[in-house]
């Protein structure tokens, strides 16, 4: 498995509910319509990948699985509620009574979202939607004891201090000069391992992430050529500018999770000069520019890079 939580995956075999179906992280929360037909989220969604095996949250029988509208479906009835799961194959077969952890398919593409596929999970009893969580942070926090619930804990504060991070103001960044701020924005997250906002684990940040409110401009670090532009899962809308050799290096900055660009593949562009908005697209929880400078084709700390002040 890609991604992870560190302690959601599976359960020992004395908790009898509220097992997580799916290792990876809720990438999409809950928000249900405030009417029956109106928009919204009437579920979560938990990254994966194309394969993996999703068990049932909590006992119960399985009621459907099958197709419905050309997207495979799982529904789990528990006591008075239901647990809908899609796009997911069914592996087992309507009647069969399930514990909570059994596995009860495998994850399809198909479901949008910022991974390589997500789980919809949804939860009703009887019209009413309600929030899948519920299944599993409550039995959590019940059934595994001190443990798990200062794990919830750490992982709370984890995500607060993150948080904290992106919205806290620093001091000037010193550096050569040699770029120029690419937005205005406060510093959150720094070049190097910290713990990641979504995966929930220690991982390398190969830049610099610049926070501010969505639709700040973004501009070129330098004069250079756009090599590249487009969407990816993770980095949303992509942007990398080739500023050919600079001080002995082939530098080139990479700009992620705008809300788009203003300029193509092939464009002269200016230091200084207009090229997108921040936004926050991709694996992102809050619009910021995600800002990484490559030297020879290795990250290096865009804080070396950048004029103070
Ligand atoms: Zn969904
Ligand atoms: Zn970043």
């Amino acid at each position: 498995m890609a991604v992870a939580c560190a302690f959601v995956a599976g359960a020992s075999p004395a908790v009898a509910a509220g097992v997580w179906p799916l290792g990876g992280p809720v990438v999409t929360g809950f928000d249900p319509p405030d009417v029956r037909w109106g928009a919204g989220h009437r579920g979560v969604d938990v990254a994966g990948s194309v394969g993996e095996v999703v068990v049932s949250p909590s006992d119960g029988v399985v009621t459907f699985a099958g197709d419905v509208a050309g997207r495979p479906v799982v529904v789990i009835t528990h006591d008075d509620r239901r647990s809908t799961f899609e796009p997911v194959v069914a592996s087992v077969a309507v009647g069969t009574a399930v514990r909570a952890g059994d596995p009860i398919g495998t994850l399809a593409a198909g479901h949008a979202c910022p991974a390589e596929a997500c789980l919809h999970w949804g939860l009703r009893r009887g019209e009413t939607y309600l929030d899948p969580l519920s299944l599993v942070a409550a039995a959590e926090v019940r059934l595994l004891g001190e443990d798990a619930a200062g794990a919830v804990t750490r992982r709370a504060r984890a995500r607060e201090a993150e948080a904290a991070a992106l919205a806290s103001a620093v001091g000037p960044v010193a550096g050569s000069g040699v770029l120029a701020q690419p937005t205005a924005g406060r510093l959150g997250s720094r070049f190097g391992m910290r713990f990641h906002p979504i995966f929930h684990e220690w991982r390398m940040h190969n830049g610099v992430d610049l926070s501010n409110s969505c639709g700040t401009p973004l501009v070129a670090a330098a004069d250079g050529v756009v090599s590249h532009m487009g969407f990816d899962a993770s980095g949303g809308w992509r942007l990398v500018i080739d500023h050919g050799g600079v001080n002995g290096a082939a530098l080139q900055t990479v700009y992620l999770h705008a809300q788009g660009y203003r300029v193509r593949p092939g464009d002269r562009v200016g230091r200084g000069q207009l090229v997108g908005s921040m936004g926050s697209t991709g694996w992102s929880t809050g619009c910021h520019l995600h800002f990484s400078v490559k030297a020879n084709g290795r990250h290096v700390d865009p804080l070396g890079w950048l004029a103070g002040g």
